[in-house]
């Protein structure tokens, strides 16, 4: 976190000009900053990823079914919900724990008209192959870029996939306004009609073109947002120390293996999971009471899986149609240890003692 003392000049301005909220300057400002942070055309910055998720299917006018994974958080298929969608779960890959291509095509039916892939640990989805499916079907791809912030792979930002994706500022994630989202856009056109659902749905004369919400990011959560930002430098740099270090010290591990970003992708080195082998002789969940004795809360993205979640696991009729047997055992056997700008590496080689001591 920034010193207490870089926030208040920030304060002190909104309080000069009275600006609290709806597209003042200092969300003007942020959005110009991201776009050329992430390299992206156009960004609209939100009040949080949930609503922005909700935004990008509205803007996109999604109808019927949509097909997701069931191992993310719950936003992504409560954000369908809210939207009177139908999430329809299909299993992930074991590598990359990103939805599996080859098992889109078997769930897509009439009704069909949108694929929502999560970037799961800013690992990228398969994205060539997903458009070419989404090509062929004529469905819309939103990425659940959550996790992404500032990820690029051979041609660029990840962002630009797909004909939305959408990223979270929540005081975890790497970026953070302490709540906020964004929608990533194609272009200007796009951008203003995300931002006039996140408005009420109103034009800028005040009249009323279609339903939308509340989405608006205020002033106070922008200007952290900026001030974050010449933080995020340093911030990245000591999480990839720590990322170096526990990879280090698990090169040898024969209980365990460390996830890692597809090819020649970046890493925000926002989490760092680890899966524990099916002979491990401990499960996640007594690895993460070990971890706990020791005073470290290691945790179980993602179990359970959302489909055995309510309001998903009363929805047999789609949640348990296609078997998700690979998302299945990800949800047992990962374990995300701590990764965060404070911790020092004395910490992260007790962390690592705790997990090498209990797995091999
Ligand atoms: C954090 C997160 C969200 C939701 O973002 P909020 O800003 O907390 O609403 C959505 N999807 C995934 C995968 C997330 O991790």
């Amino acid at each position: 976190m920034p010193p207490l003392g870089e926030y208040l000049p920030y304060l002190e301005a909104i309080w000069e000009n009275r600006i609290l909220t709806n597209r003042g300057p200092y969300l003007r400002q942020l959005e110009e900053e991201l776009k050329l942070y992430l390299g992206v055309p156009h960004i609209s910055v939100l009040a949080n990823g949930t609503v922005a998720l909700m935004a990008a299917l509205a803007t996109l006018d999604i109808a019927g079914e949509v097909i997701t994974t069931p191992f993310t958080f719950a936003a992504t298929a409560h954000a369908l919900k809210w939207c009177g969608l139908t999430p329809v779960f299909v299993d992930v890959e074991p590598d990359s724990l990103t939805i599996d291509p080859e098992k889109i095509e078997a769930a897509i039916t009439p009704r069909t008209s949108a694929i929502m892939a999560v970037h799961c640990y800013g690992y990228t989805c398969d994205t060539a192959r997903i458009k070419e499916i989404a090509d062929r079907h004529e469905l819309k791809v939103i990425y659940d870029a959550a996790h992404c912030f500032g990820v690029r792979d051979n041609g660029g930002s990840v962002l630009r996939h797909g004909d939305l994706s959408v990223l979270s500022f929540h005081a975890t994630k790497v970026f953070n306004t302490f709540e906020g989202g964004a929608v990533v856009c194609p272009s200007a056109e796009i951008k203003d009609h995300v931002d006039r659902i996140a408005n009420f749905g109103l034009n800028s004369d005040g009249v009323g073109t279609e339903l939308g919400l509340n989405a608006k990011l205020n002033e106070v959560s922008a200007a952290f947002g900026l001030l974050q930002l010449k933080y995020l430098d340093q911030s990245l740099a000591s999480r990839e120390r720590i990322d170096r270090e526990y990879r280090e010290r698990f090169s040898n591990a024969v209980g365990i293996r460390c996830l890692q970003p597809r090819g020649y992708d970046t890493s925000n080195y926002s989490y760092f999971p680890i899966m524990l082998h099916e002979q491990c002789k401990i499960s996640s969940v007594e690895l993460s009471l070990e971890l706990n004795r020791a005073g470290v809360y290691a945790r179980r993205y993602f179990y359970p899986l959302l489909s055995e979640m309510e309001p998903y696991r009363s929805q047999a009729e789609v949640s348990t149609m296609h078997g998700t047997p690979v998302a299945a055992v990800a949800s047992e056997r990962v374990l995300c240890l701590p990764i965060y700008p404070g911790l020092d590496i004395e910490n992260v080689n007790a962390i690592a003692d705790v997990v090498i001591r209990c797995t091999q």
